[in-house]
Formats: C-alpha cells, sequence, structure tokens
C-alpha cells in the first residue's frame, strides 16, 4: 500500500496508446486519487448524442484535435463541478491539457486563480511498435472509460465490461491509419507542451518503458516519493484511518 501526505494534481502526457488511461486507473486505486479523461468526456459526449459530441465525432475520426478554447471550457467545467480548484485537492488529468494555448488558458484562468497548479506532470515514452500493438487490441467500455487489453488484460466475458457487464466497443480512431495522424498529431501540437512544463518549476517527470507494469511501478515510485510514503500494512503505523485529516492540514504550496 502507499498513501498521500499531501495534495497531488497530475498530468499524464504521452503519445496515443502510450498508457495514460492505464497509469490513471492504477494511480487512481492505488492512491485514491481521482481523475478525468478529455477523450472518456468526449466518448460520453457522443455517446449521448450533445452537440459537443456532434462536433467532436467527425474531428476525432480524422485524428484531430478540437478547438482549445472548446476543451478548455468542457474540463474547467468539469473540475469547477468537482470542487477541484482549490489548493487541498488532489486529481489526475489525461488527455487534456494537450496544446500549449491549452495549459495558458488552465494556468491563467483557473489553477492560477484558485492556487491549484499541477505540481507533477509525467510524460510516458513507449516505443512505437507497443503503441501499435496496444491500440489494435484495445476495447474499451465508453460509459466509465474502463479500457481492456485483449492480450494483457481481457475482460472475464469475452467483449463485456467486466463491473457492469455492458458491451465494449474497439474506438474508430484506433484504426492504424488515423493512429499514424493521431501520433503525427501528437509530435506537432503535444510534445511542445514538455517544454512549456520544464519552465514551470520542478514539474516534469519523465518515464520510459515497454510495458504498463515496468512504467507503473517507477511512476508509483516517484509518486510516493513527491507526495506520500508507502505503507506496510502489517506495521502499527500509529494513525490507521485518519490519514485523509493529516491531508487537509498539509499544503503544498
Ligand atoms: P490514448 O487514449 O491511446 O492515450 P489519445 O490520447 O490520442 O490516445 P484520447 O485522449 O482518448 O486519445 O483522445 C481521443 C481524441 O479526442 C483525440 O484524438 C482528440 O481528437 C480528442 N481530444 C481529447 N483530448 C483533447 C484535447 N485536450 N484537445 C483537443 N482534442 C482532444
Ligand atoms: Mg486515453
Amino acid at each position: 500500500m502507499s498513501r498521500l501526505l499531501r495534495p497531488a494534481r497530475m498530468l499524464l502526457l504521452g503519445p496515443p496508446g502510450s498508457g495514460k488511461g492505464t497509469q490513471t486507473e492504477r494511480l487512481r486505486k492505488q492512491f485514491e486519487i481521482p481523475g478525468i479523461s478529455s477523450g472518456d468526456i468526449l466518448r460520453r459526449h457522443i455517446k449521448d448524442g450533445t452537440e459537443i459530441g456532434q462536433l467532436a465525432s467527425s474531428i476525432i475520426n480524422q485524428g484531430k484535435l478540437l478547438p482549445d478554447d472548446l476543451m478548455t471550457k468542457v474540463v474547467a467545467s468539469e473540475l469547477r463541478r468537482r470542487h477541484w480548484l482549490s489548493p487541498s485537492t488532489s486529481w489526475l488529468l489525461d488527455g487534456f491539457p494537450r496544446t500549449q494555448a491549452q495549459a495558458e488558458m488552465l494556468d491563467a484562468q483557473e489553477l492560477g486563480p484558485a492556487n491549484a497548479g499541477m505540481n507533477l506532470v509525467v510524460e510516458l515514452q513507449v516505443p512505437e511498435d507497443a503503441m501499435l500493438d496496444r491500440i489494435a487490441n484495445r476495447l474499451v467500455h465508453v460509459p466509465s472509460g474502463r479500457v481492456y487489453n485483449l492480450t494483457y488484460n481481457p475482460p472475464k466475458v469475452p467483449g463485456r465490461d467486466d463491473v457492469t457487464g455492458e458491451p465494449l466497443s474497439q474506438r474508430p480512431d484506433d484504426d492504424p491509419a488515423v493512429f499514424r495522424k493521431r501520433l503525427n498529431e501528437y509530435r506537432a501540437s503535444t510534445e511542445p507542451l514538455v517544454e512549456y512544463y520544464k519552465n514551470s518549476g520542478d514539474v516534469l517527470w519523465s518515464v520510459a518503458g515497454e510495458t504498463s507494469d515496468v512504467i507503473y511501478a517507477q511512476l508509483e515510485r516517484e509518486v510516493v516519493r513527491r507526495f506520500g510514503e508507502s505503507v506496510d500494512e502489517s506495521a502499527d503505523n500509529g494513525f490507521g484511518g485518519c490519514w485523509s485529516g493529516r491531508l487537509a492540514f498539509v499544503n503544498n504550496n
């Protein structure tokens, strides 16, 4: 077990198929940090047939990015709705910000005024073959964003979500030709973000590995090093059960 002693507000950056969703899910479980994924939000809009969903679906299927101001509005309203714009909160963002313009808007309009700046930006580096292989074998449960992999992490019942039993689907943008475009879009639009965060204090941390397990082990260690501690569950550590109280007293700014 590991846990947080200070608020951790994290962003995962990486090319399509680098495992942002998988790492987010594992961090959420391990540290009980809530997270949101911009791609999952958009896929829910598409499924619900909203106005945003209609615009998003054609853009996503071409492997392009949605307009910066629209994306910032969508995510900012989610941050507000969840009361995450406060210095004592911990959260994880997957897929937003994804361009420098989005990062600048988010910092200037939302996080800065709330004194809730991002304090860890993780750059995932995965070989291209591994990413291609993953997207070819990926299934998603759209309502929850849960991701399965036919090779590494298959659903218990083929084609069905483990938790709800609802059908899984393949993402239309997980097609090799669209993947290429998404990768190019990543290199053009998102790589500059790494530079942006390099100049934002000691927040950027890069990790490389071929598998999600290799990456997760390093990521967990880094999160513990920066924000928490490892807990030996067999030992009596003297404050079992009250760590969320401790968290509330600590301000990391
Ligand atoms: P993966 O899910 O494999 O990590 P990805 O990062 O390309 O790959 P998602 O984050 O699920 O995929 O996003 C899917 C699509 O949604 C993107 O290709 C893009 O069209 C749109 N999208 C998601 N987030 C943003 C954003 N912050 N700005 C603009 N468009 C976005
Ligand atoms: Mg994703």
